[in-house]
C-alpha cells in the first residue's frame, strides 16, 4: 500500500519512494526516508493535501505524492501478528521486518532494441526458459519473472524490444507505458555492443526520461571478435550510469549487472547521475518554456520527467497529448505548446523531430569518438574523415586559428563598406535636417541628440551582422562542435571545458544569447564559471569603442591593437576562470560527452534568419534604449538653456558687432575687406563655441559628470568620458552614442571622424589641467581597458540573473567585473 491509503493516526514504515529523481531528492530532504516511521495525521478538506507527522514533526504532502510513497501498515501486518505473537514478536518488530523485506524489492525492466538479448538476459537471470529467436517481434508482451539476488528479491519484466520511445509502433507505446505506469525501480537498458551508434539512440531517450538505470553491455564478444575496443568505464561515467559488459547468451556478466542494480537502486551507485543531453539552444527553450507549464500539475512534475514530456511535444508524438489528459490538463496549455513547438520550429528552421534526431545522434558520435576505437577497417566514414582532419591533433589548431582570423578579418574589411554607407547616409539626413528645419529646440533634439546618439551607432550594424553570420555558419555546419572538441585540453588548464568554448565564442557577438548558451553545460558549477567569465569576451556592441579610440590616438597597427583589446580580453577570462576555479568552484570533474552532429550544409534560409533575427534585436536597441539614454542625454545637456554667468558671451558677441561696424568703412579695397569679414566670422565661431561649452559644464550633465569626476580621477578620465561609462551600464553602444552627443558632433560634418577629431582635440577648459589634451594613448588605453572589462551591460546582467537562478550571481559579476575594471585601469594610468 501507498501512504496515500493510510487511515488517520494509523502508523506505518516507509519502503520505498517512487517518482522521478528530483522528486525523490526532494522528499527524502523533508525526511521521507525508507524504513522510517510515519503517521497520518488529519488531511485537508477534501484528503488534499495530507498531513503526516515524522521525525517528530508535521509535514503535508499532496495526495498525487504520497501515492508514489510505498509503505507496510500496521493494519497490514496484522494477520501475521496473529501467528507471530505465540512465538513472543512484538508487533514493531514484526512491522519492521516486513518492512525490510518490502523495501528489498526491486522491479526491474529490461529495455532494449529487438534482437539486442534481453529474452537470452531474463531466462539466464531467472533460470527460465522463453523463447529465444533471432528476428525482431519474438517477444511481443510483456513477461515477468521473480527471482533471489544477494538477499533482494528481483522482479524483472522483459518487454518488447524498439528502436525508440516515440509512439508509431504499438511496441514503442507498450514500453513508454509501461515506463510512465508501472514506474519500474531500475531499467536495465540492453545494447548491442556491436552495433552501438543504432542501440544507443534508445538510451538516449531513456536518459531524457530520467530514471535509474544501468546499462548491459551486450554481445560483448562480437565486439572484441571484430577488433574493436572501447572504454566502457568512460562512457558509463559520461552517460552518467553503469555499464557492465555482458554474453547474455551464455550468461556471462549478469550477476555484476544485477550487482549494479542493486547499488543503483539504494542510491549507493558513484555512476548515477541525471545527465541532459543538449539540443541545442533553441530546443532547450522550447523543453524549459513547456515543462514550466507542466510543472503546474503535480502528477506530471513527480510521476513522468517534463523535460521528456516536452521533448515528446515538440517531436510531434501522436500519443503524448491523449497521455497528457488523463492527468487533467487542459485545452489552453496546450493550445500554448503548440504556439511554443511554433516558435522553436521558426527558430530552427527544419523540421523538429529530426534537429532532436540529430542532437542524439551527435551526442552518441562524440561520447564515442572518445571511448570507442574501432578496428582500423571500418573506420572509413565521410564525417569520420573530415574529422581526422578537422580535430587532427596538429593540423586541428592552424585550421581553427584560420577560419577565427576569416571571421574576424570579414567583420571588419568587409563591414567597412556598408557602414561607410550608411555613415554617408546618417550625415546626409543630418544635413537635411539641419538645412531645412526653422531653428529650435526641436531641430537640436533631432540632430544633436538623436541623429548624434542613434546615428553614430546605427553604422556598426553590418560588422555585427557579419559577425552573427559566421557563428551560425560555424554553429549550423557543425564545426563549432569541432573547434570545442579542440579546445577542450587548453580550456582543461584553466578548469573550464570544451563546451564552455560555444558560449565564450558567441560573447564576441553578444553576451546576451551566450549567457544563454551556457545552459548546454550539465555541470552548474561549470555553467556559473562560464557565465561568470563570459563578458570579458568583447562584445560587438563595444567594437565601436575601440574603432573610434583606436582611430583617434592610434594611427599606426590598428588591427594589431584591435585584437590586442580582444586578446587582453580572453586572458582576463582565462585568468579569473582559474581564480575562480580554485576558489569559489572547487571540486571533482564529471566527464561528459562532447557531442559531435554530423556536418550538414548550412541553408542559406538558416543564415538569414539569424542575421534577420539579429537585425530585429539591433534595430529594437536603437528604437528603445539607445534613443532614449541619446534623448535624456541630449536634454540634461541642453538645459538649463541659460545658466548664470552665460550672459557675457552674448556681450561679447555684441561688442564685436559694433566695432567691426565702426571699422567697415575704413577699408579701401574689397581683399581686406573680405579678410576682415573672415577674421570677424572665426572670433564669433570661436566666441559661440566657447558659450556652447560653458553651457555643457554647467548643464546638468555637466553638474553629474563634475560630481562624479573625482571617483574617475585617478584613471585620467574626464567627466565627460566618466559620463559616457555611466550611460554604458544601459548598452555599450551608448557609450559612443553619449560620446557623440557630449563631444558634440555638429551637423554635417560625417559622423564618426567627426567624434575622432573632437577626442584628439579636446582640452581641459579649467582647472589646473586648463590647457592640456584631454586625451594621450595612455589615457586612451585606460579607457579602453575599462570599457572592456566593467559592467557587461543591464541585458546580460539580467541573463545571469535568469540562467544561475539568482540575484546574488548576477549582482556579483556587475561587483567584481567593474572593480577589476577600476584596479587595472588604474595600473594601465599610474604605470604608463
Ligand atoms: P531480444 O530480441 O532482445 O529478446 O533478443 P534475444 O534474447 O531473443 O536474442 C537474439 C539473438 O542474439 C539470439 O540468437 C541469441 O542467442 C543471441 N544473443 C543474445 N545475447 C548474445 C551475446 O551476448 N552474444 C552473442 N554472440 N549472441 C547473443
Ligand atoms: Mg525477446
Amino acid at each position: 500500500m501507498t501512504l496515500a491509503d493510510l487511515d488517520f493516526n494509523e502508523s506505518a514504515i516507509i519502503t520505498k519512494i517512487k517518482g522521478r529523481s528530483t522528486f525523490r531528492k526532494r522528499v527524502t530532504e523533508m525526511g521521507f526516508v525508507r524504513g522510517k516511521k510515519i503517521k497520518a495525521i488529519k488531511a485537508a478538506p477534501l484528503k488534499d493535501p495530507i498531513e503526516y507527522s515524522i521525525l517528530g514533526y508535521n509535514v503535508s504532502l499532496r495526495q498525487k505524492e504520497a501515492q508514489l510513497i510505498d509503505v507496510v501498515s500496521e493494519r497490514e501486518v496484522s494477520e501475521d501478528i496473529l501467528d507471530l505473537q505465540k512465538v513472543g514478536s512484538s508487533v514493531e518488530d514484526i512491522l519492521r521486518r516486513k518492512a525490510i523485506t518490502k523495501s528489498k524489492t526491486i522491479h526491474i525492466a529490461l529495455i532494449g532494441n529487438p534482437n539486442a538479448g534481453k529474452t537470452s538476459f531474463f531466462n539466464f537471470a531467472s533460470h527460465s526458459q522463453e523463447h529465444v529467436g533471432n528476428y525482431s517481434g519474438v517477444t511481443v508482451d510483456a513477461k515477468a519473472t521473480k527471482f533471489k539476488h544477494k538477499g533482494y528479491t528481483i522482479k524483472l519484466t522483459d518487454l518488447p524490444g524498439t528502436y525508440s520511445l516515440t509512439a508509431y509502433s504499438p511496441e514503442e507505446l507498450y514500453v513508454r507505458r509501461h515506463i510512465m505506469n508501472e514506474m519500474p525501480d531500475v531499467i536495465i537498458n540492453i545494447v548491442d555492443a556491436s552495433n552501438l551508434e543504432r542501440n544507443l539512440y534508445l538510451t538516449t531517450q531513456l536518459m531524457d526520461m530520467d530514471v535509474k538505470m544501468v546499462m548491459a553491455l551486450n554481445m560483448f564478444d562480437e565486439l572484441k571478435k571484430n577488433g574493436h575496443q572501447l572504454d566502457f568505464l568512460s562512457l558509463g561515467k559520461m552517460l552518467g550510469m553503469p555499464i557492465v559488459p555482458t554474453v547474455s547468451s551464455k550468461g556471462q556478466g549478469i550477476k555484476n549487472v544485477l550487482d549494479r542494480v542493486i547499488e543503483v537502486f539504494e542510491d549507493r551507485s558513484p555512476h548515477q547521475r541525471f545527465v541532459r543531453i543538449n539540443y541545442g539552444t533553441n530546443i532547450i527553450e522550447g523543453i524549459q518554456a513547456i515543462s514550466k507549464t507542466l510543472c503546474k500539475y503535480p502528477a506530471i512534475e513527480t510521476k513522468i520527467a517534463p523535460r521528456f514530456v516536452a521533448i515528446k511535444i515538440l517531436e510531434n508524438d501522436p500519443d503524448i497529448y491523449a497521455e497528457l489528459e488523463k492527468y487533467g490538463i487542459n485545452k489552453e496549455d496546450i493550445a500554448r505548446f503548440e504556439e511554443i513547438k511554433d516558435t522553436v520550429y521558426k527558430r530552427i528552421g527544419s523540421e523538429i523531430t529530426s534537429y532532436i534526431a540529430d542532437s542524439r545522434y551527435g551526442y552518441i558520435a562524440g561520447a564515442l569518438k572518445e571511448t570507442l576505437k574501432k578496428s582500423p577497417v571500418q573506420r572509413r566514414k565521410f564525417t569520420d574523415k573530415i574529422d581526422n582532419i578537422l580535430t587532427h591533433k596538429f593540423w586541428g589548431f592552424p585550421i581553427f586559428l584560420f577560419f577565427m582570423w576569416v571571421m574576424f578579418q570579414a567583420t571588419f574589411s568587409l563591414g567597412q563598406y556598408p557602414m561607410d554607407w550608411i555613415d554617408q547616409s546618417v550625415a546626409w539626413f543630418s544635413n537635411f535636417i539641419a538645412n531645412n528645419m526653422p531653428d529650435g529646440m526641436l531641430k537640436d533634439l533631432l540632430v544633436d541628440g538623436v541623429i548624434g546618439g542613434v546615428g553614430g551607432v546605427i553604422v556598426f550594424l553590418p560588422n555585427i551582422l557579419i559577425l552573427f553570420f559566421f557563428i551560425s555558419v560555424m554553429e549550423d555546419t557543425g564545426y563549432m562542435a569541432r573547434a570545442a572538441f579542440l579546445m577542450d585540453k587548453i580550456m582543461h588548464k584553466f578548469g573550464l571545458h570544451g563546451k564552455s568554448f560555444i558560449p565564450l565564442v558567441m560573447g564576441f557577438g553578444c553576451n546576451v544569447p551566450a549567457i544563454m548558451a551556457t545552459r548546454t553545460l550539465e555541470n552548474r558549477k561549470d555553467r556559473l564559471l562560464t557565465m561568470l567569465i563570459n563578458p570579458f569576451m568583447s562584445c560587438s556592441a563595444r567594437l565601436p569603442v575601440y574603432l573610434v579610440i583606436i582611430g583617434a590616438f592610434f594611427p599606426t597597427n590598428q588591427g594589431l591593437i584591435l585584437f590586442g583589446i580582444y586578446f587582453t580580453g580572453i586572458m582576463v577570462a582565462a585568468l579569473m576562470a582559474l581564480i575562480f576555479k580554485n576558489t569559489l568552484f572547487k571540486g571533482k570533474e564529471a566527464p561528459f560527452v562532447m557531442e559531435l552532429p554530423p556536418y550538414r550544409t548550412p541553408t542559406i534560409r538558416s543564415g538569414l534568419h539569424h542575421m534577420w533575427f539579429k537585425a530585429k534585436e539591433y534595430l529594437k536597441k536603437m528604437g528603445g534604449v539607445i534613443l532614449v539614454a541619446s534623448i535624456l542625454l541630449w536634454a540634461l545637456g541642453y538645459f538649463p538653456q541659460k545658466p548664470s554667468g552665460i550672459e557675457k558671451f552674448d556681450k561679447q558677441i555684441s561688442e564685436l558687432k559694433k566695432q567691426k561696424k565702426s571699422f567697415k568703412q575704413e577699408f579701401k579695397t574689397i581683399g581686406q575687406q573680405l579678410d576682415f569679414e573672415e577674421d570677424f566670422q572665426n572670433k564669433i565661431h570661436e566666441i559661440e563655441l566657447e558659450k556652447t561649452i560653458y553651457q555643457q559644464e554647467n548643464s546638468y550633465i555637466g553638474k553629474i559628470g563634475q560630481a562624479v569626476a573625482p571617483v574617475m580621477q585617478p584613471l585620467g578620465f574626464d567627466w565627460k568620458m566618466s559620463i559616457s561609462i555611466l550611460t554604458g551600464l544601459a548598452a555599450k553602444e551608448v557609450v559612443v552614442s553619449t560620446m557623440g552627443v557630449l563631444y558634440q558632433i555638429k551637423n554635417g560634418d560625417e559622423n564618426t571622424v567627426s567624434l575622432i577629431q573632437k577626442l584628439r582635440n579636446e582640452k581641459y577648459k579649467t582647472g589646473s589641467k586648463a590647457g592640456q589634451p584631454v586625451f594621450d594613448k595612455i589615457i586612451a588605453l585606460a579607457f579602453i581597458i575599462f570599457v572592456l572589462i566593467y559592467f557587461p551591460c543591464v541585458a546580460t546582467i539580467t541573463a545571469i540573473k535568469r540562467e544561475s537562478g539568482s540575484w546574488k550571481w548576477a549582482a556579483f559579476t556587475a561587483f567584481y567585473t567593474t572593480t577589476l575594471a577600476y584596479f587595472l585601469a588604474f595600473v594601465v594610468n599610474n604605470v604608463g
